[in-house]
């Protein structure tokens, strides 16, 4: 799109600010035609006039005075308040701006007016946009603020849940009363080592001797305490690595990874001869320890078979004893 200076000089006239042309001696050279129409007169009226008599007289001295005294001096002056006379009508407040202009030689005044009642409603709506702005910023933030605290009771939610999650899978896999591993764990153990690389470990079963009459003559909440006891005995006394689990009633299981039947068997007799030298809640308890070690071709069950059937040799043989297969 092309725009020749015949638009332009059409546009001047149809622009939303009141405009004048005033020359070195202050006269209006030209003006358009919305400042005639605010002022209610021909626009040929209005040339060559004095441009201060555009304006009231209380307005003239801050014309002469402010700003076409700053225009002068500085080649320009802004936002300055001036009233404007009408003929048959209100006077008009207008904001004035104006800079000079070299034209052929002479310096021009382009003097510029925009209403105060538009420049009102600029500011009003200018005041508005900005207070809508913070109330869509303040709407936000709280949207914000609200999703984030969602956000943290959501993590807390989970966190707990993790917890719960945790506790639970420790509980599934723990015995209450001893606190050590429970047939569970003790089975997947025995799977992951059948799994594992190392073809040489042992696998024992252990029972009290004669558990029944000890609760019978001291109470059931006694023989808990043994229990209690004998697991608190099974933790200190094994390897790191080996793992002891109640797997029933009174009876215990021990995976002793890496240990051959001898190295294993060595160790359990440690073990029998600690729980035979100390009364355990002073009550003399004695065990009965089955082992066996891992042969090619075993499954979780063959194992436990020939460990549960060494430990009734054991019983059979006269208990608090070990029998190695
Ligand atoms: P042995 O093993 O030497 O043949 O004799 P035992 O008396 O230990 O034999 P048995 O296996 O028949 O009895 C096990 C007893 O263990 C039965 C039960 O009173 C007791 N028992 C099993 N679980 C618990 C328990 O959780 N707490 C208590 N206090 N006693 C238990
Ligand atoms: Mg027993
Ligand atoms: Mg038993």
């Amino acid at each position: 799109m092309e725009i020749q200076a015949a638009d332009l000089a059409r546009w001047w006239h149809l622009a939303s600010f009141g405009q004048a042309v005033i020359d070195e001696q202050g006269m209006i050279l030209q003006v358009n035609r919305t400042l005639g129409d605010w002022l209610g007169a021909p626009m040929r009226r209005l040339i060559d006039q004095p441009a201060s008599e555009l304006f009231t007289p209380e307005a003239r001295m801050l014309y002469l005075g402010l700003l076409a005294y700053r225009v002068a001096e500085h080649g320009e002056a802004g936002e300055v308040h001036l009233t404007l006379r009408v003929k048959e009508g209100e006077p008009m407040p207008v904001l004035c701006s104006a800079r000079l202009i070299l034209h052929r030689g002479a310096s021009l005044t382009l003097l510029s007016m925009l209403t105060i009642a538009r420049k009102d409603r600029l500011e009003r709506e200018l005041l508005e946009a900005r207070q809508a702005t913070q109330r869509a910023l303040a709407e936000k933030s709280a949207a914000l603020a609200e999703l984030e605290s969602l956000h943290d009771t959501l993590s807390a939610q989970r966190a707990a849940l993790e917890q719960t999650n945790q506790r639970l899978g420790q509980e599934a896999l723990s015995d209450v009363l001893t606190g050590l591993p429970n047939r569970r764990r003790f089975d997947q153990a025995l799977e992951a080592a059948l799994a594992g690389p190392s073809a040489t470990f042992s696998v024992a079963m252990l029972d009290i001797d004669h558990f029944k009459p000890v609760n019978d003559h001291h109470g059931h909440a006694a023989g808990d305490r043994v229990l209690q006891r004998l697991g608190e005995l099974l933790s200190s006394q094994l390897r790191g690595d080996d793992l002891a689990a109640r797997i029933g009633g009174e009876e215990f299981g021990l995976l002793m990874p890496a240990a051959s039947l001898e190295a294993a068997t060595c160790a359990l007799e440690r073990l029998r001869q600690a729980v035979e030298a100390r009364p355990l809640e002073e009550l003399a308890i004695t065990l009965s320890i089955g082992v066996t070690q891992y042969r090619a071709g075993d499954t979780r069950e063959t194992l436990m078979q020939r460990a549960d059937d060494a430990l009734y040799a054991a019983k059979r043989a006269g208990r608090n004893r070990i029998v190695s297969d």
